[in-house]
């Protein structure tokens, strides 16, 4: 062995010994050789024979390059570009800018550890757990020095598509600052499945100056249930913003709609596709017309109101186009990031002048982007949507199923240094605080089981209902040191799947109902169970969350004392309080407070 690698702060040595996929190195050592998934250009074409098994040299470092154990790469759609050779050959380009391997290791995801860091690395260590954005750009471009976007520097490349040395192998080569946390609540696999649609998607929708998405905004996204479309329906909740998806068939949209969409379209319930009739052409485009207005009308439909989305999310292209263009709102924006069925985009001018629109190209994220994204990743707000992940072996066969747009909802992962699903895992997963406002307590009504029953603090009500002692003794504990900070939220017309769901990975035993931005009830794991009674578990499964939910919610302040809470919820007979905030005359819910959280400061 030979010191090599200038690391940060460890030793880093170089062995002669290739190691197996999923058998790692000791930490700080670097096998001199490693497994890897290339494409040659002699064998461009359907990804499940372009890809080809080879051992290949591990990169060596620049100063502020970092080398990571990849311990599961994601899968993106730029692969299956690379690996038809279309529209570029990336082989070419690189060797045209004097980088001479004649192989493309591709992968522009991933998760893995540090192993070894340049000399100007500061950021990581050898052991850092990361996930990897695939921005890169030349640190000492002077439009970057100076403050610029790097998105626009001509020095930015995608990372594993228009570089080399990408994620599908066992060692990858990254510049520092594409290094961000790994989410500890999250394994291997999810954590390598979502940073490149995550982040462009981010970028899509906040990144735009006056058309930044915004709370009570409609977006329409295109292809709800892929991999930017799963991610640009999160995003825009967490803005507060209202998605609607539109997909190829109704299996899709409940997985979109548990993500967040107000509801989704089934684009092949029409047939006005492609490029735009000529305008000249009176009946085809009389015939466009009706089209495109039926489908415009369906938007209305889902919102209950003639409101047009604000923004409209788009990657289609050619045959899409002409109806973003047209169903965007006067002043709105249609932002676009691809042309997956091809480039030669048709707009009826007239439309986007008169009504004022903006057609905005935009093109993956900068540092700023992409960590914000990973921060709603960190806190439970973005799910990585990873519905399939495969082992190394069958990396082709999920570029292969993208391709024919076979691959399943949400996003891909293909594991490489971890040896079994599910691992990397840390943590639980944290639980989504999702702020909505409800009616303030005067304007509550008091009857039990109605929406907002208590109009006043909470001693009062223990009077009213005739309580002269506490339940338990009050020590001085308030109700904000014991609740969960959270809002898991449903609308009453979804599924009680949907709510199953919401439950079953937030680990939460209740979920509030929500309602024209009012908090109508609660369904609970008990309500979830009693609907199987006399049912099949799909009959269950589709019942409408209206059906099962315990109507009305008991509220309390943040501030109440902890002995009221239990008091109230003791002669209610009931397990949770929402726990409110009084923001000016509105109190708006910031988590709950359940018996569960109580016996954990009585008992344990
Ligand atoms: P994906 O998971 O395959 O999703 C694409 C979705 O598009 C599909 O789920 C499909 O949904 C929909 N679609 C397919 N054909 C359509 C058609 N004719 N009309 C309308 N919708 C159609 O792929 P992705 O990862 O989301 O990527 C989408 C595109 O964006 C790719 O071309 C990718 O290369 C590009 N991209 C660009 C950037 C960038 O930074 N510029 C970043 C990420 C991705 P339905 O069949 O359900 O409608």
């Amino acid at each position: 062995m030979q010191t090599a690698l200038r690391p940060n702060d460890a030793p880093v040595a170089t062995t002669e010994r290739l190691y197996d996929v999923g058998d790692m190195p000791p930490p700080g050592v670097v096998p001199r050789r490693m497994h890897a998934w290339t494409v040659r250009a002699e064998s461009f074409g359907e990804p499940h024979a372009a890809f080809a098994l080879e051992v290949v040299d591990t990169p060596q470092l620049g100063p502020y390059d970092v080398l990571v154990y990849v311990m599961a790469a994601g899968v993106n759609y730029n692969n299956v570009w690379a690996a038809l050779g279309v529209p570029i050959n990336v082989i070419a380009a690189r060797n045209k800018q004097g980088e001479p391997e004649a192989f493309h290791i591709g992968g522009s995801d991933a998760s893995g550890i540090v192993y070894a860091a340049g000399s100007a690395v500061s950021n990581v260590k050898p052991g850092d757990e990361v996930v990897i954005h695939c921005g890169m750009w030349d640190e000492e471009c002077a439009w970057v020095r100076d403050g610029g976007d790097p998105m626009y520097s001509p020095s930015f490349r995608i990372w594993g598509y228009e570089s080399n040395y990408g994620s599908f192998a066992q060692f990858t080569r990254v510049q520092a600052h594409q290094c961000m946390p790994k989410p500890r609540h999250l394994s291997w696999e999810q954590a390598a499945s979502y940073s490149l649609v995550g982040a462009t998607a981010y970028r899509m929708l906040h990144g735009w100056g006056r058309h930044e998405i915004k709370a009570n905004d409609v977006v329409l996204i295109w292809g709800g249930a892929g991999g930017l479309g799963s991610m640009g329906i999160q995003i825009a909740r967490a803005a507060g913003a209202i998605p609607i998806a539109v997909v190829s068939g109704k299996a899709k949209f409940e997985f979109c709609e548990s993500l967040g969409a107000k509801g989704c379209i089934d684009r092949t319930e029409f047939d006005h596709w492609g490029m735009l009739p000529h305008w000249k052409d009176a009946h085809g485009y009389a015939q466009w017309l009706k089209g495109v207005r039926a489908f415009g009308a369906r938007i209305w439909d889902i919102l209950g109101e003639r409101r047009s989305p604000s923004l409209v999310f788009e990657h289609p292209g050619e045959t899409t186009m002409p109806t973003s263009m047209f169903v965007c709102d006067t002043g709105g924006m249609v932002v676009i990031c691809a042309g997956t069925t091809g480039y030669n985009a048709t707009v009826d001018l007239r439309y986007t002048w008169m009504r004022q629109k903006r057609l905005q190209g935009s093109h993956f994220a900068n540092d700023e982007q992409s960590y914000a994204m990973n921060h709603l990743a960190m806190s439970g707000k973005l799910d990585p949507c990873m519905s399939k992940a495969v082992p190394f072996a069958e990396l082709p066969h999920v570029h292969q199923l993208m391709h024919d747009n076979r691959h399943p909802h949400g996003n891909m992962a293909v594991l490489i240094g971890a040896r079994e699903f599910g691992s990397g895992v840390h943590d639980r997963s944290p639980v989504v605080r999702e702020l909505r406002p409800v009616p303030s307590f005067n304007a509550a009504n008091r009857a039990p089981r109605s929406r907002y029953p208590w109009s006043a603090p909470m001693p009062e009500v223990i009077r009213q209902l005739g309580a002269n002692s506490a339940v338990v003794e009050d020590d001085g504990t308030a109700v904000r040191e014991l609740m969960t900070e959270a809002i898991v939220s449903c609308a009453p017309a979804d599924t009680v799947h949907t709510a199953a769901t919401l439950m079953a990975v937030h680990r939460i035993n209740a979920v509030v109902v929500m309602q024209n931005a009012e908090a109508t009830g609660v369904i609970s794991q008990t309500d979830v169970v009693l609907a199987r009674q006399g049912r099949s578990r799909e009959e269950a499964q589709s019942l409408p969350v209206s059906e099962v939910m315990s109507d009305g919610c008991v509220t309390c302040d943040v501030d109440a004392l902890l002995s009221d809470a239990v008091t109230t919820m003791s002669r209610l007979k009931i397990h949770r309080l929402v726990v409110t905030r009084t923001e000016g005359s509105r109190a708006v819910p910031v988590g709950l407070l359940s018996m569960t959280d109580v016996v954990r400061k009585l008992m344990l």
